[in-house]
């Protein structure tokens, strides 16, 4: 997260040099007129700490009051919503779109006085606060470290239903062996993610979506009208609540057509895609940032004026511009910089699914 930060610090610092150089020699490209704008807050994996199975306190062995508790408590648990984790992310809620999945992931702990044990694990779901039913297809098992993660398969809401809320644990199977009092089943928290159906979006929901339907057909659109999660800019891809658009701000955009405040939709689409074809979580984000970086470079155009990089250019921000131009032939906000045939290639096999 530090070498990420000092890679974009360092990557500014090369796209202001050449934005001066070419600011005294080219005439200035035409996106750069009264309120130039980039498309959105560019996403960081930042704040999310890793998952770490905790460190269980100071043994008790020898001390009278400390053994009445211990003969009490269980000899295992999940550990509290603080341990759980969806994509990798410490939230323990998200918005989604219909037709995608997540990975859940919790600490597990043994208590000291006894061997670890490691029952088998499956995951649970239940749709709407219904009865809780062993997921298909969800495979878990409590690794030595103590933590347990799976990737759950895609929820698809009921066709006619705007959005479904789908709560996701992890159980785990009564042991046969041991002592008595762990031939139980315990749950962990439950983490909670509400799937939207993009066919049953109306308004600005409905707006944004359209031009992102065939690209990222997958993805949610929230509507963030007062800035709390895009910030300053028009749209962000935020990792809680997906695909974010500000239309209010976007509205104050006059100079802007229709089709360049919906590029806006379609450079975070790109993003989506970025993210989901990685692996879709925290962790995977990281591997994309660093791959961008091999891939996508601040160069001008060799035979023409170049758009000046904005202090926030970044290489994962070219690759969703190269992308996003590949639809919009070039009417959109941008970050700057020039797609040169290599970079437009690899931009475009995320609309093909594939990573660059
Ligand atoms: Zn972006």
């Amino acid at each position: 997260m530090n070498a990420h930060r000092r890679l974009t610090v360092a990557l500014a610092a090369t796209a202001l040099t050449l934005t001066s150089a070419l600011a005294a020699g080219s005439p200035a490209s035409a996106s750069d007129g009264p309120g130039r704008t980039v498309p959105d807050t560019a996403p960081s994996a930042e704040g999310a700490e890793p998952l770490v199975a905790p460190v269980l306190g100071t043994p008790d062995a020898g001390r009278v009051t400390a053994r009445a508790s211990s003969a009490r408590r269980p000899l295992f648990a999940f550990w509290g919503l603080k341990y759980n984790r969806l994509d990798g992310f410490g939230f323990q809620s998200a918005v989604r779109g219909s037709g995608t999945s997540i990975e859940l992931a919790a600490a597990w702990k043994t208590y000291r006085g006894s061997k670890p044990l490691l029952p088998k694990v499956f995951v649970q779901a239940r749709v709407d606060g219904g009865k809780w039913s062993k997921l298909k297809g969800a495979k878990g098992k409590i690794g030595k470290n103590g933590l347990v993660r799976s990737r759950v398969p895609a929820f698809t809401v009921t066709a006619g239903v705007p959005a479904q809320t789908v709560d996701y644990r992890f159980k785990t199977k009564k042991l046969k062996k041991g002592p008595k009092k762990a031939r139980r089943s315990i749950a962990s928290k439950p983490v909670s993610v509400r799937f939207e159906n993009q066919a049953m979006y109306t308004g600005e929901q409905a707006r944004f979506y359209a031009p992102i339907a065939n690209l990222c057909p997958n993805s949610n659109v929230t509507i963030d009208t007062t800035g709390a999660l895009a910030g300053d800019r028009a749209g962000v891809f935020d990792w809680q609540n997906g695909l974010t658009i500000n239309p209010t701000l976007l509205a104050t955009y006059t100079w802007q057509s229709e089709a360049q405040k919906l590029a806006v939709a379609i450079h975070e689409c790109a993003h989506f895609q970025q993210f989901h074809l990685w692996g879709g979580t925290n962790e995977s984000w990281e591997t994309l940032v660093a791959r961008s970086g091999e891939v996508f470079v601040p160069d001008n155009n060799p035979s023409g004026p170049t758009t000046p990089m904005a202090a926030d250019w970044a290489p994962l921000e070219h690759a969703a511009d190269c992308a996003t131009s590949i639809i919009t032939g070039g009417i959109q906000d941008t970050y700057g910089g020039y797609c040169n045939p290599a970079e437009t290639a690899a931009a475009g096999l995320l609309w093909q699914g594939q990573r660059y």
